[in-house]
């Protein structure tokens, strides 16, 4: 049901985009203040008033003039206008990667937006969550871009290895044992997910909600960085063992921890994680041993808001649909937690 709430709102908004109706609100509030203008424009009728009482009869003529100016179309127009505007659930815009960002530059892939939803219910929280369905973006592994904003290598090992100064721009993941693609599994996660953060009152910033997006790593996060308080990547593990859900962890090395913006994040991004983890083993996930790893990776490097590369479970793990509701129940709980912890 809520997706056709939002299949709606997107067809609504789409069609705000391009009637410019969203234009039409302002034209409505003018022409209130229209109608609110026009008692003060009445007011000296009405000072006049006080003389009519003994002569208002035979002054009809005047009244009589009266009909003839055109002073009451005016009157009439926005009468004809307070149409209720209905307010729409949440409103969507796009968010595009602009060169005035703080690493934007890094970015190697970014000639589409993403979209952010403003939630208007009366259950809005005003905090905005960043849902990335992570991979999807074709051509994203045969371009480069630099693992860290200082120019210093990995300290880790992981899908690039450890001592390397450039990644991948975004890889392509890993496939299901059902030969599924993984950027398909992450991408229903995050329209689940989306619906529900949506329903619990979060405004939402989806980096993408299309097969392929052409947004990299570095792009992504930069983006979170600006437009969210908190970032989740999606993913699973490549590992055959249906291990459990674990996240990425902010790596110990005194020098990945005194880089920024790491520096000023990383003590939040750890509490993120372990409050997701928190939330997924509430509804029944199995947790992968203490539930993270220490990695490091490009969204972390350039994260400067509390973010975190999610790991739901691995190649053989059921993506079924009831499967991918319960996490994402357990995703909403963890960031339940984080904003109220
Ligand atoms: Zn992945």
């Amino acid at each position: 049901m809520y997706k056709k709430n939002m299949k709606h709102l997107v067809l609504a908004l789409t069609a705000c985009f391009l009637l410019s109706s969203c234009g039409s609100k302002n034209a409505d509030i003018q022409s209130d203040s229209v109608i609110s203008s026009a008692p003060v424009t009445s007011v000296p009728v009405a000072t006049a008033v006080p003389e009519k009482p003994a002569e208002s009869v035979p002054a009809s003529p005047a009244a009589t003039s009266v009909p003839e100016t055109p002073a009451p179309a005016p009157t009439e127009i926005p009468t004809e206008t307070p149409t209720p505007e209905p307010t729409e659930p949440y409103t969507a815009a796009e968010v595009w990667l602009t060169d005035d960002l703080l690493y934007a530059s890094f970015s190697a892939i970014h000639s589409e937006p993403a979209i952010l939803y403003t939630n208007n219910q009366a259950n809005k929280n005003g905090h905005t969550v960043c849902v990335n369905a992570g991979h999807g973006t074709s051509g994203g592994e045969s371009v480069r871009t630099q693992c860290h904003p200082d120019g210093t290598p990995k300290v880790t090992g992981g899908s690039t290895a450890e001592g390397a100064t450039t990644a991948m721009a975004v890889a392509s993941g890993m496939d299901f044992a059902d030969g599924t693609p993984e950027r398909v599994v992450t991408l229903q996660e995050a329209l689940i997910l989306r619906d529900l953060l949506l329903e619990n009152g979060y405004n939402v910033l989806m980096i993408r909600e299309t097969d392929d997006r052409q947004l990299d790593n570095i792009a992504r996060t930069v983006l979170a960085n600006n437009y969210a308080d908190c970032h989740v990547a999606i993913h699973w593990d490549s590992t055959d063992y249906d291990k459990g859900a674990y996240y990425m962890s902010v790596p110990g090395d005194p020098t990945y921890r005194s880089m920024e913006p790491v520096a000023s994040t990383w003590e939040r991004s750890n509490h993120f994680g372990d409050c997701l983890i928190e939330g997924l083993r509430s509804v029944g996930t199995p947790i992968f041993e203490g539930g993270s790893i220490e990695m490091d990776l490009t969204q972390t490097s350039y994260s400067s808001v509390p973010s975190i590369d999610i790991e739901l479970g691995d190649r053989v793990s059921d993506h079924g649909d009831e499967a991918l509701a319960t996490l994402a129940r357990g995703l909403l709980a963890g960031i339940d937690l984080f904003f109220t912890s």
